[in-house]
């Protein structure tokens, strides 16, 4: 099953190359058919805005010096680290969009090994996704934060298991909300598993907004044992 798996797969990526819009999601550029394996062009992949500078230890949010930005300095979020690639903007805005939304599944790979590239250290044992709520992603018909942590776990050869965090309720959408609501707005309302007891986990997420969803899902694996919990996300905003 695996090889036939493996097969589908090779060929599904083949017929992508095909029905692919043929236009960069990047500059609006007609694709060369050398990078129809997505939907951005090599040179608008190679001007994604990387996080060059120092960033906030606790929430990587890019800042001038120091360890930590001034709102974590009060309140740090509960991970052992956090990390980001890139800028939530230009290209790297668009590129998320077209993964979250249009389906463009084919960034899992190219976009975990951005993830791959910021991670301090690999002392993991379980690799998680963000959990979407469970209406949403069906109406969606995928979780893009769970391909991004499918393609990381993959390459680290470590285990990755959706369930074992959840999403309990549907409340307000996070992005609808201003920074003080979010934090009330999403408390409570992540479960772990208490499988996670005593495992390393390394979250994953596609864009880090205010960190108040990383906090909760933090809050919650920690509650139930968790030995360690770290976060990486393809873009700061
Ligand atoms: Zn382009
Ligand atoms: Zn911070």
């Amino acid at each position: 099953m695996r090889v036939l798996g493996n097969a589908l797969s090779i060929l599904g990526r083949e017929a992508v190359r095909i029905v692919l819009p043929a236009i960069c999601v990047g500059c609006r550029n007609e694709l060369p058919w050398s990078d129809r394996t997505t939907s951005c062009c090599a040179r608008c992949w190679q001007t994604l805005p990387r996080i060059n500078g120092t960033k906030c230890a606790s929430c990587a949010l890019p800042i001038p010096d120091g360890e930590r930005c001034i709102r974590c300095l009060d309140d740090p979020l509960p991970l052992d680290w956090c990390e980001a690639w890139g800028h939530y903007r230009g290209p790297l805005e668009r590129v998320l969009h077209a993964l979250k939304f249009e389906r463009h599944d084919f960034y899992d790979e190219p976009l975990a090994l951005l993830l791959d590239s910021v991670l301090p250290d690999r002392d993991f044992d379980l690799v998680l996704p963000v959990p979407m709520g469970r209406v949403k992603e069906r109406r969606r018909g995928y979780n893009q934060a769970e391909l991004l942590a499918r393609a990381l776990a993959e390459r680290l050869g470590i285990e990755c298991h959706p369930p074992l965090l959840v999403k309990r309720a549907e409340r307000e959408a996070q992005s609808k909300l201003r920074r003080a609501a979010r934090t009330a707005n999403v408390r409570g309302v992540f479960a772990a598993s208490p499988r996670v007891k005593g495992r390393k986990v390394l979250l994953v997420d596609d864009i880090c907004t205010t960190g108040a969803t990383l906090r909760a899902c933090a809050t919650a694996l920690r509650r139930e044992g968790a030995a360690r919990v770290c976060a990486v996300a393809v873009a700061r905003a």
